[in-house]
């Protein structure tokens, strides 16, 4: 079969979109999130003391409530907070706390 011009464009606007879809769906993977998710807190200066990045990642997943207020973290942002003088990692914050500091009051 000799395709015209017409659908070899078409043939490889399909296979272009085909790509790209393939391409977010890998985004998508659980893989994925845990590298880009751990890529950000390396970036935000959170280091390994006495764990390693994979042992917080299941422990931020695990967690389902802010450790402060107790907020159910599936209706909001869930943020990691850690120790900004020596990158150790505290615990996992709704985005209220997270920004707000108030957790110190109660420690
Ligand atoms: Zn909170």
């Amino acid at each position: 079969m000799v395709w015209t011009q017409e659908q070899r464009d078409k043939w490889r606007q399909n296979n272009r979109e085909r790509e790209k879809e393939q391409q977010n769906q890998y985004n998508k993977t659980p893989t994925r999130k845990k590298t880009n998710t751990i890529s950000n807190w390396k970036k935000g200066g959170l280091e390994e003391h006495g764990y390693t990045y994979d042992e917080v990642y299941e422990y931020y997943l695990e967690t389902t409530h802010c450790e402060v207020c107790n907020k159910d973290l599936s209706t909001t942002q869930k943020c990691m907070d850690h120790c900004h003088t020596d990158g150790c990692f505290r615990w996992v914050l709704c985005k209220s706390c997270n920004s707000k500091d108030s957790w110190m009051k109660k420690i």
